[in-house]
């Protein structure tokens, strides 16, 4: 993870990009090369006097993290092919990147299949995995040749029959998500004693069921889940062809993170070699797995109120009011469950030390509040920064890649749509997506 002197493509990317100075030359880590990206970048804007929304946040997305990433999946679990889950983060350079892997892609929409499909791939590197979809998308699926696609009841059967006869199917079963961050299966999927009613049906409806799909929940905690999903999938592999279909591929869904990722792979890995032989061809679905750690986001403190308050012990409660909020691209601590923490970017203050200083400081806990006028708009009840942070601050926020700007609003009249600096700490990233070397 390391960048040295003699990375002359990532030097002259960076200093092309950047305008990094001489100075940049040293060995640095990945959070290094961000820190410094984030860190010219705001040191060039003039809070004072700059134009209105010139101190917007913005992103730095590191595409190297996504591609350590990859190699990191393919080291541990090589039987299974990634649709990258697009909803996550529909970046077109993630998606660029994606297909440049050779990944496929999982899409819930019309304009997700179409964003897919803008990176060139072919619609059967394509799956539309959302069980309960509306007719006129089945339609245009059909139109645009992406076949694959899930169900999981009795009435999106009969509104294939209608709009797309062809389409391979993913019987998609319940799974046990009880202790994931965010729950799918109180939505989606069928329980096993649905599940050979509903491949009798398509039997008879003359569809073509091509396999079976689950997802154990997003940001699961326990790898068993994976282990009970691959066993009931087994079961209803079976039932599929009992009914009388050729079933040939299982799709494990997405609930991968960055720091349980070899944990599950091995349990997963090892569920799939008992249940599942060579033959069958495995595929998964992930997406904060693939891009939560590669985007950071920097943050202006727009305001600051200093209020007496007896009931704390300093005396005093200190809060901070920064450009972005949970209508914004912190609408993952509301819908993907997250408390991101605030690290120092920039601080007028000299005293006030920044993560990668290591200088000691006097910690000071905040609480965080978004723009808008709405009380709700909180980003952090408690959070410590290292000294007194004042108004045209920038803070930072890491892995700030997944369920962040997808689901990002316009309330208050605020932009959803803010700046990304790519940038790619690895050679291999840059050399597929053509970053200047
Ligand atoms: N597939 C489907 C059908 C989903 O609903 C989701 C997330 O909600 C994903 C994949 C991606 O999940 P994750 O980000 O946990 O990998």
């Amino acid at each position: 993870k390391y960048y040295h002197d003699d990375s002359d493509s990532l030097k002259d990317s960076y200093c092309g990009y950047y305008g990094a100075n001489e100075q940049f030359r040293s060995k640095l880590t990945a959070k290094e090369l961000v820190f410094q990206v984030l860190k010219n970048r705001v040191d060039n804007i003039d809070v004072d006097r700059c134009c209105p929304g010139a101190e917007d946040p913005f992103f730095v997305a590191d595409m190297g993290e996504i591609y350590r990433q990859h190699l990191r999946w393919k080291m541990n679990l090589s039987r299974v092919k990634p649709f990258y889950a697009v909803k996550c983060n529909p970046d077109p350079e993630i998606l660029r990147l994606m297909a440049s892997l050779g990944n496929g892609f999982d899409c819930a929409s019309k304009a997700e299949i179409d964003v897919a499909l803008s990176t060139g791939v072919d619609p059967s590197r394509i799956i539309y995995a959302q069980p309960c979809k509306t007719k006129s998308y089945i339609r245009y699926a059909a139109q645009m040749g992406v076949k694959q696609m899930t169900f999981d009841n009795a009435d999106e059967l009969y509104k294939i029959k209608t709009n797309f006869p062809n389409a391979e199917l993913y019987l998609r079963i319940l799974t046990d998500d009880s202790t994931s961050l965010c729950r799918l299966s109180m939505k989606f999927g069928a329980s096993l004693d649905v599940t050979r009613p509903l491949l009798e049906l398509a039997r008879e409806l003359d569809l073509n069921v091509v396999g079976v799909s689950f997802h154990v929940g997003s940001g699961a905690e326990d790898p068993k889940a994976f282990c009970k999903a691959v066993q009931d999938a087994r079961v209803v592999f079976d039932q599929a062809v009992e009914v009388g279909h050729e079933p040939h591929t299982l799709d494990v869904g997405g609930g991968f993170s960055e720091d349980r990722f070899e944990r599950f792979a091995v349990i997963l890995g090892q569920a799939l070699d008992t249940y599942f032989p060579p033959h069958i061809r495995i595929i998964a679905e992930p997406g904060r797995y693939y891009v939560a750690s590669a985007f950071t986001l920097a943050v202006n403190v727009i305001a600051r109120r200093i209020i007496q308050d007896p009931m704390d012990p300093s005396g005093n409660t200190h809060r901070l009011y920064l450009n972005d909020g949970v209508y914004g691209n912190f609408s993952n601590t509301i819908f993907d469950h997250q408390h991101p923490e605030p690290q120092i970017l920039s601080c007028l203050d000299d005293s006030v030390a920044s993560p990668l200083s290591h200088r000691p400081s006097q910690e000071i806990a905040y609480s965080i509040w978004g723009p808008t006028c709405d009380g709700i708009d909180i980003i952090a009840e408690h959070a410590i920064l290292p000294g007194v942070v004042g108004v045209g601050d920038w803070l930072y926020f890491e892995n700030m890649g997944a369920y962040t700007r997808c689901s990002a609003t316009r309330f208050n009249g605020f932009t959803d749509n803010h700046e990304v600096i790519y940038i790619s700490s690895e050679a291999g990233a840059r050399a597929l997506l053509n970053y200047r070397t």
